[in-house]
Protein backbone atom coordinates (compact mmCIF):
# COMPACT_ATOMS: atom_id res chain seq x y z
CA UNK A 1 0.00 0.00 0.00
CA UNK A 2 1.48 3.78 -0.65
CA UNK A 3 0.13 6.67 1.02
CA UNK A 4 0.35 9.79 -0.99
CA UNK A 5 0.17 13.49 -0.40
CA UNK A 6 -0.59 16.22 -2.87
CA UNK A 7 0.38 19.77 -2.02
CA UNK A 8 -1.57 22.98 -2.36
CA UNK A 9 -0.23 23.52 -5.96
CA UNK A 10 -1.68 20.13 -7.12
CA UNK A 11 -4.70 21.18 -6.35
CA UNK A 12 -4.97 24.84 -7.27
CA UNK A 13 -7.54 24.27 -9.85
CA UNK A 14 -9.61 21.83 -11.69
CA UNK A 15 -6.66 21.11 -14.03
CA UNK A 16 -4.80 20.17 -11.54
CA UNK A 17 -6.97 17.82 -9.63
CA UNK A 18 -7.64 16.18 -13.42
CA UNK A 19 -3.52 15.60 -13.09
CA UNK A 20 -3.97 13.69 -9.33
CA UNK A 21 -6.91 12.08 -11.20
CA UNK A 22 -4.25 10.38 -13.89
CA UNK A 23 -1.63 9.92 -11.32
CA UNK A 24 -4.19 8.24 -8.32
CA UNK A 25 -5.39 5.87 -11.40
CA UNK A 26 -2.44 4.86 -12.76
CA UNK A 27 -1.33 2.66 -9.72
CA UNK A 28 -3.88 0.80 -8.01
CA UNK A 29 -1.69 0.78 -4.91
CA UNK A 30 -2.05 4.68 -4.10
CA UNK A 31 -4.93 3.84 -1.53
CA UNK A 32 -4.49 6.19 1.17
CA UNK A 33 -4.72 10.42 0.23
CA UNK A 34 -3.78 13.20 1.96
CA UNK A 35 -4.49 16.50 0.66
CA UNK A 36 -3.12 20.10 1.17
CA UNK A 37 -5.13 23.14 0.51
CA UNK A 38 -5.81 24.29 -2.29
CA UNK A 39 -2.69 26.53 -3.28
CA UNK A 40 -1.51 29.34 -5.68
CA UNK A 41 -2.54 28.63 -9.09
CA UNK A 42 -0.31 31.53 -10.48
CA UNK A 43 2.46 33.77 -8.11
CA UNK A 44 -0.12 36.30 -7.75
CA UNK A 45 -2.59 34.09 -6.58
CA UNK A 46 -3.45 33.05 -2.89
CA UNK A 47 -3.34 29.56 -1.28
CA UNK A 48 -6.57 29.03 0.52
CA UNK A 49 -4.54 28.81 4.10
CA UNK A 50 -3.06 32.00 3.59
CA UNK A 51 -6.70 33.58 3.29
CA UNK A 52 -8.36 31.72 6.41
CA UNK A 53 -5.84 33.57 8.31
CA UNK A 54 -6.09 36.86 6.84
CA UNK A 55 -10.08 36.14 7.30
CA UNK A 56 -9.34 35.72 11.14
CA UNK A 57 -7.04 38.47 11.25
CA UNK A 58 -9.47 40.89 9.85
CA UNK A 59 -12.40 39.48 11.96
CA UNK A 60 -10.29 40.22 14.91
CA UNK A 61 -9.73 43.86 14.19
CA UNK A 62 -13.46 44.18 13.59
CA UNK A 63 -13.12 44.47 9.76
CA UNK A 64 -15.26 42.80 7.43
CA UNK A 65 -14.24 39.44 6.14
CA UNK A 66 -16.47 39.29 2.85
CA UNK A 67 -13.99 40.24 0.41
CA UNK A 68 -11.60 37.37 1.08
CA UNK A 69 -13.88 35.03 2.16
CA UNK A 70 -15.39 35.53 -1.57
CA UNK A 71 -11.95 34.52 -2.58
CA UNK A 72 -12.09 31.64 -1.00
CA UNK A 73 -15.61 30.48 -2.15
CA UNK A 74 -14.79 31.36 -5.87
CA UNK A 75 -11.68 28.81 -6.03
CA UNK A 76 -13.86 25.99 -4.69
CA UNK A 77 -17.04 26.86 -6.62
CA UNK A 78 -15.36 27.03 -9.85
CA UNK A 79 -13.06 23.67 -8.97
CA UNK A 80 -16.85 22.55 -8.75
CA UNK A 81 -18.49 23.38 -11.59
CA UNK A 82 -15.55 22.62 -13.75
CA UNK A 83 -15.38 19.16 -12.85
CA UNK A 84 -19.09 18.93 -12.29
CA UNK A 85 -18.84 17.63 -8.82
CA UNK A 86 -22.26 16.80 -6.38
CA UNK A 87 -20.08 17.94 -3.43
CA UNK A 88 -22.84 20.82 -1.82
CA UNK A 89 -19.74 22.96 -1.27
CA UNK A 90 -22.01 26.42 -1.56
CA UNK A 91 -23.50 25.25 2.06
CA UNK A 92 -20.15 23.91 3.53
CA UNK A 93 -18.86 27.78 2.43
CA UNK A 94 -22.28 29.36 3.55
CA UNK A 95 -22.14 27.37 6.99
CA UNK A 96 -18.47 28.08 7.46
CA UNK A 97 -19.24 32.13 6.92
CA UNK A 98 -22.05 31.82 9.39
CA UNK A 99 -19.72 30.31 11.97
CA UNK A 100 -17.27 33.10 11.03
CA UNK A 101 -19.73 35.83 12.01
CA UNK A 102 -20.21 34.39 15.56
CA UNK A 103 -17.10 33.26 17.46
CA UNK A 104 -14.82 30.80 16.31
CA UNK A 105 -11.12 29.15 16.53
CA UNK A 106 -8.43 30.09 15.11
CA UNK A 107 -7.46 26.13 14.26
CA UNK A 108 -10.46 25.11 12.98
CA UNK A 109 -10.91 28.09 10.82
CA UNK A 110 -7.62 27.86 9.38
CA UNK A 111 -7.93 23.43 9.11
CA UNK A 112 -10.95 24.20 6.58
CA UNK A 113 -8.66 24.59 3.65
CA UNK A 114 -7.75 21.44 3.86
CA UNK A 115 -10.94 20.05 4.88
CA UNK A 116 -12.74 21.25 1.99
CA UNK A 117 -10.66 20.59 -0.97
CA UNK A 118 -10.20 17.07 0.84
CA UNK A 119 -14.15 16.88 0.03
CA UNK A 120 -14.06 18.05 -3.33
CA UNK A 121 -11.30 15.61 -3.96
CA UNK A 122 -13.00 12.84 -2.56
CA UNK A 123 -15.82 13.27 -4.73
CA UNK A 124 -13.81 13.52 -7.80
CA UNK A 125 -11.80 10.49 -7.51
CA UNK A 126 -14.63 8.58 -5.78
CA UNK A 127 -12.37 8.04 -2.59
CA UNK A 128 -14.42 8.41 0.19
CA UNK A 129 -13.85 11.34 2.83
CA UNK A 130 -12.20 10.41 6.19
CA UNK A 131 -11.60 13.80 8.73
CA UNK A 132 -8.80 13.97 10.12
CA UNK A 133 -9.96 15.03 13.65
CA UNK A 134 -10.80 10.81 13.44
CA UNK A 135 -7.73 9.44 12.90
CA UNK A 136 -4.97 12.02 13.53
CA UNK A 137 -4.95 12.37 17.36
CA UNK A 138 -2.78 15.50 19.57
CA UNK A 139 -2.67 14.37 23.23
CA UNK A 140 -3.40 17.94 25.00
CA UNK A 141 0.35 18.77 24.91
CA UNK A 142 0.63 18.77 21.45
CA UNK A 143 2.67 15.29 21.21
CA UNK A 144 1.15 12.82 18.78
CA UNK A 145 -1.02 9.86 20.69
CA UNK A 146 0.14 6.80 18.67
CA UNK A 147 -1.46 4.24 20.22
CA UNK A 148 -4.81 6.17 20.04
CA UNK A 149 -4.04 6.65 15.95
CA UNK A 150 -3.15 3.03 16.06
CA UNK A 151 -6.86 1.85 16.88
CA UNK A 152 -8.54 4.02 14.89
CA UNK A 153 -6.49 3.39 11.73
CA UNK A 154 -6.94 -0.26 11.81
CA UNK A 155 -11.07 0.76 12.49
CA UNK A 156 -11.07 2.57 9.26
CA UNK A 157 -9.07 0.03 7.31
CA UNK A 158 -11.96 -2.29 8.41
CA UNK A 159 -14.42 0.48 6.54
CA UNK A 160 -12.76 1.66 3.57
CA UNK A 161 -9.92 0.32 1.27
CA UNK A 162 -8.90 3.64 0.27
CA UNK A 163 -9.39 6.85 1.46
CA UNK A 164 -8.66 10.66 1.33
CA UNK A 165 -7.99 12.22 4.66
CA UNK A 166 -7.54 16.40 4.46
CA UNK A 167 -3.54 17.21 6.00
CA UNK A 168 -2.55 19.77 8.25
CA UNK A 169 -4.35 18.82 11.46
CA UNK A 170 -6.32 16.42 13.73
CA UNK A 171 -8.04 16.81 17.17
CA UNK A 172 -7.17 17.19 20.59
CA UNK A 173 -8.35 14.47 23.40
CA UNK A 174 -11.53 16.74 23.74
CA UNK A 175 -12.50 16.81 20.26
CA UNK A 176 -11.14 20.40 19.23
CA UNK A 177 -8.96 20.68 16.14
CA UNK A 178 -5.40 21.41 16.13
CA UNK A 179 -3.61 22.24 13.72
CA UNK A 180 0.36 21.32 12.97
CA UNK A 181 3.13 23.85 11.81
CA UNK A 182 2.78 24.92 8.19
CA UNK A 183 3.47 22.56 5.18
CA UNK A 184 2.45 19.64 7.96
CA UNK A 185 0.14 17.95 5.51
CA UNK A 186 3.54 16.05 4.79
CA UNK A 187 3.64 15.41 8.36
CA UNK A 188 -0.08 14.41 7.97
CA UNK A 189 0.92 11.28 5.01
CA UNK A 190 3.95 10.41 6.87
CA UNK A 191 2.27 9.70 9.91
CA UNK A 192 -0.60 7.54 8.06
CA UNK A 193 2.41 6.16 5.93
CA UNK A 194 3.53 4.90 9.19
CA UNK A 195 0.25 3.52 10.46
CA UNK A 196 -0.40 1.71 7.35
CA UNK A 197 2.93 0.11 7.35
CA UNK A 198 3.25 1.70 3.57
CA UNK A 199 5.46 0.35 1.63
CA UNK A 200 6.50 4.12 0.33
CA UNK A 201 4.86 7.43 1.12
CA UNK A 202 4.79 9.42 -2.55
CA UNK A 203 4.60 13.64 -1.48
CA UNK A 204 3.48 14.70 -4.98
CA UNK A 205 4.64 18.61 -5.20
CA UNK A 206 5.24 20.95 -7.66
CA UNK A 207 9.31 20.55 -7.58
CA UNK A 208 10.83 17.23 -9.48
CA UNK A 209 12.87 15.94 -6.39
CA UNK A 210 15.08 17.75 -4.68
CA UNK A 211 18.01 19.45 -6.41
CA UNK A 212 22.05 19.38 -5.44
CA UNK A 213 22.01 22.77 -5.32
CA UNK A 214 19.75 26.26 -5.27
CA UNK A 215 18.90 26.56 -8.94
CA UNK A 216 19.23 30.42 -8.61
CA UNK A 217 22.57 30.50 -7.09
CA UNK A 218 23.95 27.20 -9.14
CA UNK A 219 22.22 26.71 -13.01
CA UNK A 220 20.77 23.88 -13.55
CA UNK A 221 22.14 21.91 -10.87
CA UNK A 222 21.70 17.94 -10.99
CA UNK A 223 18.86 16.37 -9.36
CA UNK A 224 19.35 14.53 -6.07
CA UNK A 225 18.18 10.40 -7.26
CA UNK A 226 18.64 9.13 -3.70
CA UNK A 227 19.19 10.89 -0.20
CA UNK A 228 19.50 10.18 3.44
CA UNK A 229 17.08 10.60 5.97
CA UNK A 230 20.48 12.33 7.74
CA UNK A 231 21.60 14.24 4.28
CA UNK A 232 18.81 16.13 3.96
CA UNK A 233 18.29 16.89 7.72
CA UNK A 234 21.69 18.60 7.33
CA UNK A 235 20.43 20.51 4.22
CA UNK A 236 17.11 21.30 5.07
CA UNK A 237 18.57 22.96 8.18
CA UNK A 238 20.72 24.97 5.98
CA UNK A 239 17.97 25.96 3.92
CA UNK A 240 17.26 23.37 1.55
CA UNK A 241 13.72 22.87 2.07
CA UNK A 242 11.44 20.71 -0.12
CA UNK A 243 9.68 18.89 2.51
CA UNK A 244 8.37 19.82 6.16
CA UNK A 245 11.63 18.37 8.46
CA UNK A 246 9.08 17.08 10.86
CA UNK A 247 7.95 14.48 8.42
CA UNK A 248 10.96 12.20 8.63
CA UNK A 249 10.28 11.07 12.12
CA UNK A 250 7.10 9.04 11.50
CA UNK A 251 8.48 6.89 8.26
CA UNK A 252 12.12 6.93 9.52
CA UNK A 253 12.29 3.50 12.02
CA UNK A 254 9.88 2.33 9.61
CA UNK A 255 12.40 2.90 6.75
CA UNK A 256 9.63 3.73 4.72
CA UNK A 257 10.81 5.42 1.64
CA UNK A 258 9.39 8.71 0.67
CA UNK A 259 9.37 9.60 -3.03
CA UNK A 260 9.27 13.53 -3.54
CA UNK A 261 7.18 13.86 -7.19
CA UNK A 262 5.98 16.40 -9.48
CA UNK A 263 2.34 16.38 -9.93
CA UNK A 264 3.01 18.49 -13.62
CA UNK A 265 5.81 15.83 -14.55
CA UNK A 266 4.65 12.51 -13.21
CA UNK A 267 7.40 10.54 -14.90
CA UNK A 268 10.21 12.13 -13.73
CA UNK A 269 11.96 9.91 -11.11
CA UNK A 270 11.98 12.21 -8.72
CA UNK A 271 14.26 11.80 -5.21
CA UNK A 272 13.83 9.04 -3.00
CA UNK A 273 14.58 9.75 0.74
CA UNK A 274 15.93 6.56 2.83
CA UNK A 275 16.96 5.82 6.10
CA UNK A 276 19.85 4.06 5.33
CA UNK A 277 21.11 3.48 1.66
CA UNK A 278 23.16 0.21 0.62
CA UNK A 279 25.45 1.07 -2.23
CA UNK A 280 28.66 1.64 -3.18
CA UNK A 281 30.05 4.78 -3.96
CA UNK A 282 27.59 6.63 -6.62
CA UNK A 283 28.81 10.66 -6.62
CA UNK A 284 31.12 12.66 -4.39
CA UNK A 285 28.64 15.09 -3.01
CA UNK A 286 24.92 14.51 -2.08
CA UNK A 287 24.00 18.45 -2.22
CA UNK A 288 25.09 22.02 -1.06
CA UNK A 289 23.43 24.50 1.03
CA UNK A 290 23.83 27.37 2.85
CA UNK A 291 22.49 30.10 4.65
CA UNK A 292 23.38 34.04 5.50
CA UNK A 293 24.39 36.38 8.12
CA UNK A 294 25.92 34.44 10.87
CA UNK A 295 28.40 35.73 13.20
CA UNK A 296 31.83 34.41 14.96
CA UNK A 297 32.68 35.21 18.37
CA UNK A 298 36.35 34.38 18.64
CA UNK A 299 37.16 34.29 22.46
CA UNK A 300 40.98 34.52 23.15
CA UNK A 301 42.49 33.21 25.94
CA UNK A 302 46.29 32.71 27.24
CA UNK A 303 46.97 29.32 28.37
CA UNK A 304 43.78 28.50 27.97
CA UNK A 305 44.82 24.92 26.87
CA UNK A 306 46.14 24.27 30.74
CA UNK A 307 42.80 24.94 31.76
CA UNK A 308 39.38 23.53 32.32
CA UNK A 309 36.02 25.01 31.85
CA UNK A 310 36.86 27.71 29.95
CA UNK A 311 34.33 27.00 26.92
CA UNK A 312 31.58 25.42 29.36
CA UNK A 313 31.86 29.08 30.79
CA UNK A 314 31.24 30.19 27.90
CA UNK A 315 28.82 28.30 26.51
CA UNK A 316 27.06 28.80 30.18
CA UNK A 317 26.82 32.61 29.00
CA UNK A 318 25.41 31.35 25.41
CA UNK A 319 22.34 29.36 26.90
CA UNK A 320 21.35 31.90 29.80
CA UNK A 321 20.82 34.10 26.96
CA UNK A 322 18.67 31.60 24.89
CA UNK A 323 21.56 31.79 21.80
CA UNK A 324 21.92 28.71 20.10
CA UNK A 325 25.55 27.73 18.98
CA UNK A 326 25.26 26.75 15.23
CA UNK A 327 29.20 25.34 15.37
CA UNK A 328 32.30 25.78 17.49
CA UNK A 329 36.15 25.17 16.35
CA UNK A 330 38.87 25.13 18.70
CA UNK A 331 42.86 26.54 18.76
CA UNK A 332 45.49 25.97 21.77
CA UNK A 333 44.14 29.56 23.11
CA UNK A 334 41.21 30.29 21.50
CA UNK A 335 37.94 28.99 20.67
CA UNK A 336 35.35 30.21 18.28
CA UNK A 337 31.30 30.18 18.38
CA UNK A 338 29.26 30.87 15.41
CA UNK A 339 25.36 32.26 16.28
CA UNK A 340 23.22 33.48 13.97
CA UNK A 341 23.49 37.62 14.03
CA UNK A 342 20.11 37.88 14.22
CA UNK A 343 19.37 36.71 17.71
CA UNK A 344 22.59 37.97 18.91
CA UNK A 345 22.25 41.52 17.75
CA UNK A 346 19.64 42.48 20.49
CA UNK A 347 22.54 41.23 23.13
CA UNK A 348 25.36 41.91 21.59
CA UNK A 349 27.68 44.60 23.81
CA UNK A 350 25.96 43.04 26.78
CA UNK A 351 26.69 39.40 25.59
CA UNK A 352 30.74 40.40 24.82
CA UNK A 353 31.03 42.08 27.97
CA UNK A 354 29.58 38.82 30.13
CA UNK A 355 31.93 36.48 27.99
CA UNK A 356 35.09 38.44 28.76
CA UNK A 357 33.93 38.75 32.43
CA UNK A 358 33.08 35.05 32.80
CA UNK A 359 35.60 33.42 30.79
CA UNK A 360 38.40 36.13 32.00
CA UNK A 361 39.36 36.12 28.14
CA UNK A 362 42.40 38.69 27.04
CA UNK A 363 40.64 39.43 23.86
CA UNK A 364 36.89 38.80 22.45
CA UNK A 365 36.64 39.50 18.59
CA UNK A 366 33.38 39.36 16.65
CA UNK A 367 33.20 38.83 12.45
CA UNK A 368 29.59 39.90 11.11
CA UNK A 369 28.13 39.12 7.18
CA UNK A 370 29.60 35.66 7.51
CA UNK A 371 27.77 32.55 5.18
CA UNK A 372 27.87 29.25 6.40
CA UNK A 373 27.91 26.78 3.70
CA UNK A 374 27.56 22.54 4.09
CA UNK A 375 28.49 20.52 1.60
CA UNK A 376 26.47 17.24 2.40
CA UNK A 377 27.66 13.56 1.14
CA UNK A 378 26.81 10.04 2.64
CA UNK A 379 30.19 9.20 1.06
CA UNK A 380 32.61 11.24 2.58
CA UNK A 381 33.15 8.88 5.09
CA UNK A 382 34.77 6.94 2.05
CA UNK A 383 35.92 8.98 0.20
CA UNK A 384 39.39 10.54 0.42
CA UNK A 385 40.66 14.21 -0.76
CA UNK A 386 37.06 15.71 -0.86
CA UNK A 387 37.99 18.47 1.38
CA UNK A 388 41.28 19.25 -0.24
CA UNK A 389 39.49 19.48 -3.43
CA UNK A 390 37.07 22.00 -1.89
CA UNK A 391 39.69 24.13 -0.22
CA UNK A 392 41.81 23.77 -3.53
CA UNK A 393 39.17 25.30 -5.54
CA UNK A 394 38.17 27.74 -3.13
CA UNK A 395 41.94 28.82 -2.92
CA UNK A 396 41.86 29.46 -6.77
CA UNK A 397 39.18 31.32 -6.73
CA UNK A 398 40.51 34.16 -4.04
CA UNK A 399 37.89 32.95 -1.74
CA UNK A 400 38.45 33.29 1.80
CA UNK A 401 37.65 30.62 4.00
CA UNK A 402 36.81 31.99 8.03
CA UNK A 403 35.94 28.20 9.95
CA UNK A 404 35.53 25.00 8.83
CA UNK A 405 33.73 22.34 10.94
CA UNK A 406 33.14 18.78 10.21
CA UNK A 407 32.52 15.91 12.68
CA UNK A 408 33.08 12.64 13.70
CA UNK A 409 30.28 11.17 11.69
CA UNK A 410 31.60 12.45 8.46
CA UNK A 411 28.40 13.56 6.34
CA UNK A 412 29.37 17.20 6.13
CA UNK A 413 31.65 20.32 5.84
CA UNK A 414 31.05 23.25 7.23
CA UNK A 415 32.38 26.41 5.90
CA UNK A 416 32.28 30.21 6.91
CA UNK A 417 33.06 32.87 4.02
CA UNK A 418 31.84 36.52 3.57
CA UNK A 419 27.81 37.14 3.04
CA UNK A 420 29.58 38.40 -0.50
CA UNK A 421 31.41 35.16 -1.64
CA UNK A 422 28.66 33.15 -0.55
CA UNK A 423 27.27 32.84 -4.11
CA UNK A 424 30.76 32.29 -5.58
CA UNK A 425 31.32 29.42 -3.14
CA UNK A 426 28.59 27.45 -3.88
CA UNK A 427 29.26 27.85 -7.65
CA UNK A 428 32.91 26.89 -7.07
CA UNK A 429 32.03 23.85 -5.26
CA UNK A 430 29.27 22.66 -7.12
CA UNK A 431 31.59 22.86 -10.37
CA UNK A 432 34.32 21.02 -8.48
CA UNK A 433 32.53 17.73 -7.71
CA UNK A 434 29.63 18.31 -10.83
CA UNK A 435 30.21 15.47 -14.00
CA UNK A 436 31.20 12.86 -10.87
CA UNK A 437 27.43 11.07 -10.43
CA UNK A 438 27.59 7.28 -11.83
N1 LIG B 1 -2.14 24.37 3.94
C1 LIG B 1 -1.14 24.40 4.96
C2 LIG B 1 -0.09 25.44 4.61
O1 LIG B 1 -0.23 26.16 3.64
C3 LIG B 1 -0.55 23.07 5.22
C4 LIG B 1 0.06 22.38 4.02
O2 LIG B 1 -0.12 22.81 2.91
O3 LIG B 1 0.76 21.41 4.22
O4 LIG B 1 0.86 25.56 5.34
Amino acid sequence: MRVIKFGGSSVANAKQFQKVKQIVTTNDKRKIIVTSASGKETNEDHKITDLLYLCFEHKRYGMSVDSIFNLIREKLITIKTTLSLETPIEQELDHLYNELQQSIELEYLVSRGEYLTAKLLSDYLNYPFVDAKDVIFFKFNGDLDYPKMEIAFQRLLKQHTKMIIPGFYGAFPNGDIHLMSRGGSDVTGSILANLANAKRYENWTDVSGILKADPRIVKHPKQIDIITYEELRELSYMGASVIHEEAVYPVKDKNIPIYILNTNEPENPGTIILNKVNQEIRHAITGIAGKKDFSIITIVKEHMSNEFGTIRKALEVLEENQLHVEHISTAIDSFSLVVQSETLKPMYYDLVHQLKKVCQADEITVNHELALIAIVSRFMKQKTGMSGRVFEALGQNNINISLISQTGNETNIILAVTNDDYNKTIQTIYSEFEGEDK
